[in-house]
């Protein structure tokens, strides 16, 4: 089925040729959407047989909150969406300084299968539309009444798994005729598909690229993310270097400290070998406790002693706030959670 609120406004515009409609519409009809209209009724400066038409042919599919989660110490909110076909992903609402911030997912589940991570528990179920990940955005703004001016693609899914899709998300979420968020305020993260990162880097987008490391070996990162099989730190850290030589955007570095697994200081010294030369942060995570994994977070004093030793080394590294802890706010938890309820009723 074609979704208009995946659709460009000269795609628009084509579909309304072929029902001799005047192109001027197109951008009315997209300006609605991207309003988080519920039908076409709702679109009042259309003729009436326009809006039959069209609710016709192009049903508008808007995402139903199931769970909402508001977190009592530091206000973020987490989203359960229920989409179209019963699928459901979440998205988490983060009050920062600088603004008010969504991290999004790009599809339902994941097939990377990183060992630490709740996304990937029941593998890929489908990749997200374009408007499935808009919607993510439109909707947590509506129905939380406070307006979005950053996201972070760092939700359930692998984004450069899903690259068409996320690319025609950017640039519906970034027109100035829909939401018109900034590029410069979208980070995309991803756990390191190299020939995606270099199709990224060509497009010259303006976007911060983050890339889940978690460690500075492939002896450590085999154990725990199976896709270093594929794309080994000897190919990921060129493509960063490609990517920043393309951009010149400086590169974030997510890592997850695990206790006994990749938290040591030798561990900190084999990091700073790795980003040597590359313009570079470094963001510590302490892990998220997941149910059904053996692997645990690291102490408060690892994680310190760990910054401390980038720092020294002359890389930037910042301790990520556990923003929503109380809500099981780390993404992949609360989708698991509710489908393994309503799979027991
Ligand atoms: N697939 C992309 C996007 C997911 S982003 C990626 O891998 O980057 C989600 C971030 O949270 C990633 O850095 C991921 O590695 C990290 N993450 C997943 N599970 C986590 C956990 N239990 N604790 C801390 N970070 C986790």
């Amino acid at each position: 089925m074609k979704h208009l609120k995946s659709m460009t406004i000269p795609e628009i515009g084509e579909l309304l040729k072929g029902l001799n409609q005047p192109a001027f519409r197109a951008k009315q009809i997209f300006s609605w959407l991207h309003k988080g209209v519920q039908g076409y009724d709702e679109m009042t400066n259309l003729p009436k047989t326009l809006r039959d038409t069209l609710a016709e042919q192009f049903p508008i599919c808007v995402p139903e909150a199931v769970r909402r989660q508001e977190s009592q110490k530091d206000g973020t909110i987490k989203f359960l969406w229920k989409l179209a076909d019963g699928n459901c992903v979440e998205t988490v609402l983060m009050r920062y300084h600088y603004g008010n911030t969504v991290c999004i997912s790009t599809e339902v589940g994941c097939r990377m299968g990183c060992a630490f991570c709740a996304s990937t528990l029941g593998g890929l179920v489908r990749p997200l539309e374009p408007y499935e990940m808009l919607d993510q955005v439109l909707f947590t703004q509506l129905e939380s009444g406070l307006p979005i001016s950053h996201i972070v693609l760092m939700g359930i899914g692998e984004p450069l798994d899903n690259l068409p899709n996320v690319l025609r998300f950017l640039e519906l979420v970034n027109s100035p005729d829909g939401m018109n968020i900034s590029m410069r305020h979208i980070s995309l993260s991803t756990c390191g598909l190299v020939p995606k990162i270099d199709e990224l880097g060509d497009l010259k987008l303006q976007i911060s690229l983050a890339i889940s490391l978690h460690g500075p070996t492939n002896e450590i990162r085999n154990r725990i993310m199976p896709v270093n099989k594929a794309y080994p730190l000897e190919e990921l850290l060129p493509a960063c270097r490609r990517y920043y030589d393309k951009t010149s955007r400086r590169i974030h570095f997510e890592y997850a400290m695990i206790d006994g697994v990749n938290d040591s200081l030798q561990n900190a010294d084999q990091l700073l070998q790795l980003l040597k030369g590359l313009p570079a942060h470094v963001n510590l995570i302490p892990l998220n406790h997941v149910e059904e994994s053996p692997l645990k977070p690291s102490s408060k004093a690892a994680v310190a002693a760990f910054q401390k030793a980038l720092e020294k080394g002359g890389v930037t590294a910042t301790v990520r706030r556990t923003l929503g802890s109380d809500i099981d706010a780390s993404c992949g938890q609360l989708r698991r959670k509710y489908t393994r309820q309503t799979e027991n009723h």
